[in-house]
Order: structure tokens, then C-alpha cells, then sequence
């Protein structure tokens, strides 16, 4: 029991150092960029104000992490209710990217017609396709026209499949064996813990989740596909 609850609590203080990292390192930079400019001479004050609007702002997501984190931690057992998963995946893209068609990325999804219910944490299974969104779009970030694919299946008699398709640099071959491993990482900014929730969440629902290159398109990139599937 204490050697579950160590690993849970290592994994949660990973997991916020993972939310966190971003909007602590956008205040850093806001805070950087303001001392800067009042150093100057004759202090642009409109460019000061904007950027102490995007610090506070940032702190302010910084703080919803973390209470979101501890409703996360409290709710200590899962709790499971019948969902469909299809209307979580627009929330879950809205989630993982505000801007996303300003930014260029096309987003298609396809869902099945008639798929049961599932009996799932709906919070957790929402946190494993927002992660799983954000990754594809970060792979995407250099891609001409960047492709995001999302597709809810039946996956024989007692599966439900998802995949999250994506056109960016593909997976790093250095990184293909230890994915789901915690702080296994390519990115400068990167905790590496992503993945590894994923997959402590899919398998806690009794499921399975794994990555495969994606299909060779006409740019030459081939992007990556993650999937997973939750049992009926
Ligand atoms: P992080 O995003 O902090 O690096 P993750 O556990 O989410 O942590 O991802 C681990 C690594 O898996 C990433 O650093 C990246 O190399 C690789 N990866 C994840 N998703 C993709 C993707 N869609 N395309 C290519 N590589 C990916």
C-alpha cells in the first residue's frame, strides 16, 4: 500500500511540474523582457502594460493547474460513470489548443455511428486525449500543413478504439522503446511524464495504449498515430 502511494505521489509531483512548466516559464520571460525595458531610457509603457497582462494572465493559468491537479489528487478513487466518448473530444481539442484553427492545423474527427457508452473517469480519459493532442501538435509545429486526425471505432466485440493521427516529424527513433517511460523526453522543455500518465490511466481503465508510425503522405512526412482502446 505505502509503495502505491509513494508512486502515485511521485507521479502527481511530476505531473504538476509537467502543467506547470509552461506558463512559470512565460512569466520568466514577461518578467525578463519588462526589466529590460525599464532599464530604457524612455520606457515604453504600453509594451510594459502588455506584457504585465500576459504575466498575470499566465499565473492565473498557472493557479487553475493547480487547483485542477488537487481536485485531481482528492477524488482519490476513480470515478467512473457511462460516457460517451465522442462529445469529450471536442472539449478535449478546445483543451489542448484555444487557436487551433487560427493556427493553421486542420482538425478532422470521425466517430462511429451508435457506439455504446463507456464506464470511465471521465476527467482521466479527457487528460490522456488532451496530452495526446498537445503532443501531436507540438510534433506538428514545422509542418507545412499540419494534419490533426482524430477517429473513434469499434475495435471488435468488446473494444472501443481511438487514435489520434498526426503529420509532424514522426516519432525520434532514440525515443521509440521508452515512450511511455516517465521522463523519457526530446523536447528542451519536456518532462517526459505526458505519456507515461496515459498510460497509468488507460491501463487503470483496463485498457491498452500504444504509438505506430503513421502512413506515408505526400510530403514525405509520415507523423505518428497514438491509440488506445477501452474495453465495453
Ligand atoms: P513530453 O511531451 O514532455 O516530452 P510525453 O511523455 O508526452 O512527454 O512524450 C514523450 C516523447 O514522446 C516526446 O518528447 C516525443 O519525443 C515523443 N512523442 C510524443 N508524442 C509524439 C508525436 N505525436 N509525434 C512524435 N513524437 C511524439
Amino acid at each position: 500500500l505505502h509503495a502505491t502511494r509513494v508512486t502515485a505521489m511521485g507521479q502527481m509531483s511530476s505531473a504538476i511540474a509537467h502543467e506547470l512548466n509552461q506558463p512559470l516559464s512565460a512569466i520568466l520571460a514577461y518578467a525578463g523582457a519588462m526589466q529590460r525595458l525599464i532599464e530604457s531610457d524612455d520606457p515604453p509603457i504600453a509594451d510594459i502594460r502588455e506584457a504585465l497582462g500576459h504575466t498575470a494572465r499566465d499565473a492565473a493559468r498557472a493557479g487553475n493547474i493547480i487547483r485542477r491537479l488537487r481536485g485531481f489528487v482528492e477524488k482519490r478513487e476513480p470515478n467512473r460513470s457511462m460516457e460517451q466518448i465522442a462529445p469529450m473530444i471536442a472539449d478535449a481539442i478546445s483543451l489542448a489548443s484555444p487557436g487551433l484553427a487560427s493556427e493553421g492545423v486542420r482538425a478532422s474527427v470521425t466517430v462511429a455511428p451508435d457506439l455504446a457508452p463507456l464506464f470511465i473517469d471521465k476527467v482521466q480519459i479527457q487528460q490522456v486525449l488532451v496530452n495526446l493532442i498537445r503532443n501531436a501538435l507540438e510534433a506538428m509545429s514545422e509542418a507545412e500543413q499540419p494534419e490533426l486526425k482524430i477517429s473513434v471505432e469499434r475495435d471488435g466485440e468488446n473494444y472501443v478504439l481511438v487514435s489520434v493521427a498526426d503529420n509532424g516529424q514522426g516519432i525520434a527513433d532514440e525515443i521509440a522503446q521508452q515512450l511511455f517511460q516517465p521522463f523519457a523526453t526530446t523536447k528542451e522543455q519536456g518532462m517526459g511524464m505526458g505519456l507515461n500518465i496515459c498510460r497509468t490511466i488507460i491501463e487503470a481503465h483496463e485498457g491498452r495504449i500504444w504509438a505506430e508510425p503513421g502512413a506515408p503522405s505526400v510530403s514525405g512526412q509520415r507523423g505518428a498515430v497514438f491509440r488506445f482502446r477501452l474495453p465495453l
